[in-house]
């Protein structure tokens, strides 16, 4: 089984998680200025990204917060889990997860 670390509690199993869709999208800075199809662009378009993409996920079993996730949509493989707010890369070497998901 995949082992998810939440940035709140630490590794647990996959099942006590939910996808939460991709990760760091923009509210728009003058939302009355939208027309219908920017409102519609902002609302339902998403990138469908083979390879590494940013989502969010929540701990729907656990302590029930978001938090991003960076994941190889190939291999499957998540390369770092981080809070709302804080940059992917500011996660140190040693609370990524190892190949295949799993928090060392
Ligand atoms: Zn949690």
């Amino acid at each position: 089984m995949l082992l998810i670390k939440c940035p709140f509690c630490g590794p647990r199993p996959e099942i006590e998680f939910a996808y939460g869709g991709q990760a760091h999208i923009e509210r728009p800075k003058d939302p009355m200025s939208l027309d219908d199809e920017a409102w519609a662009e902002y609302l339902y378009i998403r990138n469908n990204t083979r390879g590494v993409h940013s989502e969010r996920w929540r701990h729907i079993n656990g302590c029930a917060r978001f938090f991003n996730v960076r994941r190889d949509t190939i291999s499957d493989e998540i390369l770092v889990t981080y809070k709302v707010g804080e940059a992917p890369d500011a996660v140190p070497e040693k609370d990524r997860p190892t190949k295949g998901g799993a928090v060392r």
